[in-house]
C-alpha cells in the first residue's frame, strides 16, 4: 500500500476543506468539484481500492456515509445525489486510495451524468455468473 495525496490531506500535510473525522475515516470537499458540495469520504487505511479494505475500515466508512450524504445535502439544500466509488483505471479511479464521492445532483448539468450500457442477463448466463460469484464467496 503505497502513499497518495489522500495520505497527505489526512495527516494535514496538504490543506483541505476538512468536513468529517473520526479515527479511521477523513471527509473532505473534492478540488474539482462535480456540483456544489461534491465530498470525498476515505477510510484512513491507505488501501488502493475497495476489495483490498479492511472489514473495520469498511465498516467505519459505511457508518458514517449516510450522516455525510445527510449533511451535504441540507448544506446543498439538494435531495437528490450519487454515491460513486472507482476502482482502477479503467473504472476512472485517478488516486489509488479507496474513496467515496458523494456528490449532489440539482435539477439541472450539474452534478454525475452516467452512461449506462445496459445488456440483457440471459437465464444461463445468469445460472452461470452467479454459481461462480458464490463460490468464490464460499472461499472466504
Ligand atoms: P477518482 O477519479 O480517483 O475516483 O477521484 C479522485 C478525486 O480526487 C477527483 O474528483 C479529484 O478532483 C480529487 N482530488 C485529487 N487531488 C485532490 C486534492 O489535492 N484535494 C482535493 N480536495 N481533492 C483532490
Amino acid at each position: 500500500m503505497s502513499e497518495t495525496i489522500f495520505t497527505r490531506i489526512i495527516e494535514g500535510q496538504i490543506p483541505s476543506h476538512r468536513v468529517y473525522e473520526d479515527e479511521k475515516v477523513f471527509a473532505f470537499l473534492d478540488i474539482a468539484p462535480l456540483s456544489p458540495g461534491h465530498t470525498l469520504v476515505v477510510p484512513k487505511e491507505p488501501a488502493a481500492t475497495l476489495d483490498a479494505l479492511s472489514e473495520e475500515s469498511a465498516a467505519a466508512v459505511g457508518r458514517v456515509l449516510p450522516r455525510i450524504a445527510r449533511a451535504v445535502m441540507a448544506a446543498t439544500g439538494t435531495r437528490d445525489y450519487n454515491v460513486l466509488q472507482n476502482n482502477g483505471v479503467a473504472a476512472h479511479q485517478a488516486v489509488p486510495h479507496v474513496h467515496f464521492h458523494v456528490i449532489p445532483k440539482p435539477g439541472d448539468a450539474r452534478g454525475l451524468g452516467i452512461d449506462w450500457p445496459a445488456g440483457r442477463l440471459e437465464a444461463e448466463d445468469g445460472k452461470r455468473m452467479a454459481a461462480a460469484v458464490v463460490a468464490e464467496l464460499a472461499k472466504g
